[in-house]
């Protein structure tokens, strides 16, 4: 059996950071590396997966995880990032499509109110005004007390009830940045169309040749073994033991596993219920393009009939998505619709193949797309995580890990919101802290 002073637990980008800097062994269930992070790609009228770019350049070029677009970042990470797989940079198009009244207001629409019907625009203005009161216990009481009651019954309440899968009246706040509230810019977009871009990612990067050349250029430099899916961790003897039946001992151990999941995997508990999280089912689109199919790189969509919150256009970013021959004439399009379910409860592949044909026609309805050539489902089983009210679940597990000499680090392994730079970042970190003990 090997034993190492120190193993890595997942290649995404975190545990691939940690390895660069480490030179420590990484353990990895997939036969790639880049976690949800990886990009793929697949001819018209084919579903075998392809992890490299076809020689004809013929094929859709889709990700695991939908769109994954670098915003914010250490300057040092973003040089990382660049030295290895070169970039371009973009600056975000996204918008709230209310697809009922066929209308498109920028985000965030608290910003854009001047798009509103008038009377509508005025009472949200004037519920926004009025400071908030108290201390919001859920995101629902936040959002009501940030946006008011006007514009949380128009957009906040629908897509919220979506992208948490029903539980925005019950988790905490979280993540306020992503809508952010400054009353004089809200009072510029009530008046004038364009008031100041705002948010955590107003400009971002993308590599030229695919998310999966900077996974792939950081794994040819680590010491990745594949296809080795942990199955239990024996805290006593320090050992883990994977699925295929072979085990490796360490002395300490950098897990990007989630952190619901480290805790089943280690047969530890503790006497709090979890905090929970949502799954994510992302619909990857190949398709001839429609004649009202936006420019925007992503739409937030609250009253969808399907139940997707979120319509992103991979090839509106950049025409490199798309088979050679369309990207000239930009008569196609590839993109990812997200759904949202309660953490885990994955639905059947029967259900999944008929929410498809429901997400293929709802957008052939709002004429986006024609013809869908291919139509390819992903799930991410931790993708969004959150905390209930008031609760120390998340602390006090990574506490009693970390006595275990189990280290937690990235977005899943920590339960926080955090982008793929910050999620380098992390790993870079905790590698080098952990590397040569
Ligand atoms: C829907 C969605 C959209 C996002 N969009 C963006 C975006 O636009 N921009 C951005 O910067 N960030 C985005 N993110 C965040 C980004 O995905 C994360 O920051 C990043 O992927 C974290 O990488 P990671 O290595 O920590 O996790 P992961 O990518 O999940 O890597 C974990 C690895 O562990 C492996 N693994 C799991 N279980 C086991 C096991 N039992 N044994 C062995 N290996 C195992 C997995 O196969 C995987 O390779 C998004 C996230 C989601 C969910």
């Amino acid at each position: 059996m090997k034993h190492s002073k120190g193993l890595i637990l997942g290649a995404g980008m975190t545990g691939l950071s940690a390895g660069w800097v480490s030179g420590l062994p990484v353990y990895e269930s997939q036969s790639i590396p880049g976690g949800i992070c990886s990009s793929y790609y697949l001819f018209p009228g084919q579903s075998r997966r392809i992890y490299s770019s076809p020689d004809d350049k013929e094929a859709y070029r889709f990700e695991i995880g939908g769109g994954h677009w670098i915003f914010g970042g250490d300057p040092t990470v973003l040089h990382f990032i660049r030295s290895l797989a070169p970039v371009k940079s973009y600056k975000r198009r996204s918008a709230v499509f209310f697809s009922k009244q066929d209308l498109y207001v920028p985000y965030p629409i608290q910003n854009h109110l001047g798009y509103l019907d008038k009377e509508i625009a005025k009472k949200a203005l004037d519920e926004i005004m009025v400071a908030p009161k108290g201390n919001p216990k859920t995101m629902s009481d936040w959002l009501e007390q940030s946006f008011g009651q006007t514009l949380t019954q128009l957009f906040f309440a629908p897509f919220h009830e979506k992208y948490t899968a029903g539980l925005w009246t019950r988790i905490a706040p979280q993540d306020a940045y992503k809508s952010p509230v400054n009353q004089s810019i809200v009072i510029q977009g009530a008046f004038n169309k364009t008031p100041p871009a705002v948010g955590y990612n107003v400009i971002y990067i993308y590599p030229k040749e695919g998310l999966n050349t900077l996974a792939g250029r950081m794994a040819e430099r680590c010491n990745v073994n594949y296809e080795k899916k942990v199955a239990r961790i024996n805290l006593t003897q320090k050992e883990i033991s994977f699925q295929n039946g072979s085990c490796a001992k360490y002395d300490n151990l950098i897990s990007t596993l989630p952190l619901n999941r480290i805790m089943e995997i280690a047969a530890l508990e503790i006497d709090c219920e979890p905090d929970c999280c949502t799954s994510v089912l992302v619909l990857n689109i190949g398709a001839k393009r429609g004649s009202k199919c936006p420019g925007e790189h992503w739409l937030y969509i609250p009253d969808s009939n399907s139940g997707f919150h979120r319509v992103g256009f991979y090839s509106n970013v950049d025409v490199s998505f798309l088979p050679e021959s369309s990207q000239k004439e930009n008569d196609r399009v590839s993109i990812y619709a997200e759904r949202a379910y309660r953490g885990g409860e994955k639905p059947s592949d029967e259900e999944i193949a008929l929410y498809s044909k429901t997400v293929v026609k709802e957008l052939q309805s709002w004429k986006f797309i024609e013809e869908a050539e291919t139509v390819d489902p992903t799930w991410i089983d931790v993708a969004y995580t959150w905390s209930w009210p008031n609760s120390n679940w998340r602390e006090r597990t990574l506490k009693l890990l970390e006595e275990q000499s189990i280290f937690q680090v990235g977005r899943y392994g920590r339960w926080i919101f955090q982008g793929i730079a910050e999620s380098i970042k992390d790993g870079f970190f905790v590698g080098a802290a952990i590397g040569k003990i």
